[in-house]
């Protein structure tokens, strides 16, 4: 359903500490973004990474940019998933707590 093996890697790695790709519900639609997470989804920060947690702002944790097309080879992104609509309406809510 994925429109590459790099797309999906990706995606598989929602909610990890590093680059990952989730998929977030608009007001009109599903739409996919690639996310950076210092950490990963869960983690208990202060007590897992006290030096981190330990400064003062200044220290973006997640950032999160919707893309329109597939990184990686191209593909329209809103055509796959009007292809696979149900299953990326549970992916997304799988995605909910991770997507911003
Ligand atoms: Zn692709």
């Amino acid at each position: 359903m994925y429109c590459c093996q790099s797309f999906e890697n990706y995606v598989l790695r929602a909610g990890t500490n590093g680059i990952s790709i989730v998929l977030c519900s608009g007001p009109k639609n599903l739409q996919f973004a690639m996310q950076y997470r210092v950490v990963s989804d869960g983690m208990d920060l202060e007590k897992e990474m006290p030096v981190i947690s330990s400064l003062q702002g200044g220290i973006t944790l997640i950032a999160t940019v919707r893309v329109l097309f597939c990184p990686f080879c191209g593909t329209e992104l809103s055509k796959i998933i009007e292809s696979y609509q149900e299953q990326f309406n549970e992916l997304a809510l799988l995605h909910r707590g991770i997507s911003q």
